[in-house]
């Protein structure tokens, strides 16, 4: 039997240019959740999108946006995936600083430039035109396919959990796929396996009610600046290990595969250290660098505010002084089971501080790089890129994958299609075509290696 999936990555390829400039009409319509701009225009465009090629479509009401989802259940026996992207955008601001006007999308040096070229439209898209191009060629799909596209990813998610927990019903699936996010810095293909989470938090602490003169009330009146110094000092040592009480119960060491995995990523410590004007890594300085990402929690002080810092000197002990932080957590830690925490160890260490938690925080996920779908993915790399992906255990931002893993109970996978220096989020954001081509042929060569996965077992 000949392999289906050969001509419908020859239709990818002489379809090259024209989906380059279907790809530009999409871009050309703003979708800023922030601004609440172009949603529903964009949402409803989608729906006309997937139901012109052939699915299942509608706008899911949610308690923020809408949810676009297309669904193809014609396969049975066959796997469904849910294939997860987001159709909304950051504001294009600064304007200034852009090259070509953000929703004016334009070619420059094999690059597309616009505003949600890489977060996250040309991703989404590519697996669109992957699921037209084998509908078109094949008339049918080798697996079944849940199509789900957030309009709030760019705020933060805050309704997607809420909305899985209600429409599980809509979303039953075998594993889930996001396409987002860059490739690894060295340009090869990668596979994620999960994120780690985060928890935002400020402490304060006041002492006296204003400012006094440091002469006449130091050494009577309390430092609100001393104080937090003493706090975060018993909350994190200079050995780099955090010693807030309970914070590493239950953290597991990462698996034989995954060691391996990190062992084979790309790494040149120096022209790192060079291009960030380090000359050490964080402490402890013997931990390796992908497992100080991958595997390890985090405890940032992103700001700490307080008392004199204008010009020469200024006498004053402050009354008051506060200091934001972060916290990136990796599976096994529950982000409120850790705010409770923190909160219990400032509780003992310094009853005077305030903890304020700006939110709930978003949870960490893992799917093991042992799962059966790791397999039929790398095939599809090779397939479409001629090149092994690499296995990242652990994306090092935060993604709501923990939807997929820990609410509907699938294993969850992140394929990035753009460039490493897609400039998402900032001004001049940008994809290579040549990302955008071996994004529409890597969704088309998962689908088939999906299907073909019952079959081989
Ligand atoms: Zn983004």
């Amino acid at each position: 039997m000949t392999n289906p999936l050969a001509p419908v990555l020859d239709h990818i390829d002489t379809q090259r240019d024209a989906f380059l400039g279907r790809l530009i009409d999409y871009l050309r319509h703003p979708s800023i959740s922030a601004e609440n701009i172009g949603i529903n225009e964009v949402g409803t465009l989608l729906v006309e999108m997937l139901t012109g090629i052939g699915l299942d479509a509608q706008l899911a009401p949610s308690e923020g946006h809408p949810m676009v989802i297309g669904r193809w259940e014609k396969a049975p026996g066959k796997p469904t995936v849910l294939l997860y992207g987001h159709y909304d955008v950051q504001p294009a601001d600064p304007l200034d600083k852009w090259v070509s006007p953000p929703f004016e999308p334009t070619i420059r040096d094999g690059r597309l430039y616009a505003r949600g070229v890489g977060d996250n439209k040309g991703q989404h898209f590519a697996q669109i035109l992957a699921l037209e191009s084998h509908l078109k060629v094949n008339g049918t799909l080798p697996c079944n396919v849940i199509l789900l596209l957030e309009g709030e990813e760019e705020i933060g998610s805050p309704h997607i959990a809420a909305f899985a927990r209600k429409n599980r019903h809509l979303l039953e699936a075998d594993l889930s796929i996001t396409a987002d996010g860059p490739r690894h810095a060295s340009g090869a293909p990668t596979i994620k396996f999960g994120s780690r989470g985060v928890i935002s938090f400020e402490l304060r602490c006041r002492h006296a009610s204003r400012d006094v003169h440091s002469g006449n009330f130091g050494g009577v009146v309390p430092n609100p600046i001393w104080t937090l110094v003493h706090l975060l000092g018993t909350m994190k040592n200079a050995e780099g290990e955090i010693t807030i009480d309970g914070f590493n119960d239950g953290i597991e060491p990462p698996a034989a595969e995954e060691l391996a995995a990190v062992e084979r990523l790309p790494l040149d410590l120096e022209a790192f250290k060079q291009g960030l004007g380090l000359s050490r890594l964080d402490a402890p300085a013997d931990r390796p660098f992908y497992e100080r990402l991958c595997f390890r929690p985090t405890l940032t002080i992103n700001g700490f505010h307080g008392g004199y810092g204008g010009p020469g000197s200024k006498t004053v002990l402050p009354n008051e002084a506060f200091v934001k932080c972060d916290i990136r957590l990796v599976e096994a830690q529950d982000p409120v089971d850790i705010l409770n925490k923190v909160r219990a160890h400032v509780g003992k260490h310094a009853p005077e501080v305030e903890l304020i938690a700006e939110e709930n925080g978003m949870q960490p996920s893992k799917t093991p790089i042992a799962s059966p779908y790791t397999a039929p993915l790398r095939r599809a790399f090779v397939a479409a890129q001629g090149r092994e992906p690499l296995l990242m255990p652990a994306g090092f931002g935060s993604l709501p994958n923990y939807v997929f893993t820990k609410i509907l109970g699938i294993p969850a996978f992140v394929t990035p299609y753009a460039n490493h220096d897609e400039a998402n989020h900032a001004p001049n954001e940008n994809m290579t075509l040549d990302c955008f081509h071996e994004g529409v042929r890597t969704g088309a060569a998962v689908l088939h290696e999906l299907g073909a996965l019952a079959e081989r077992d």
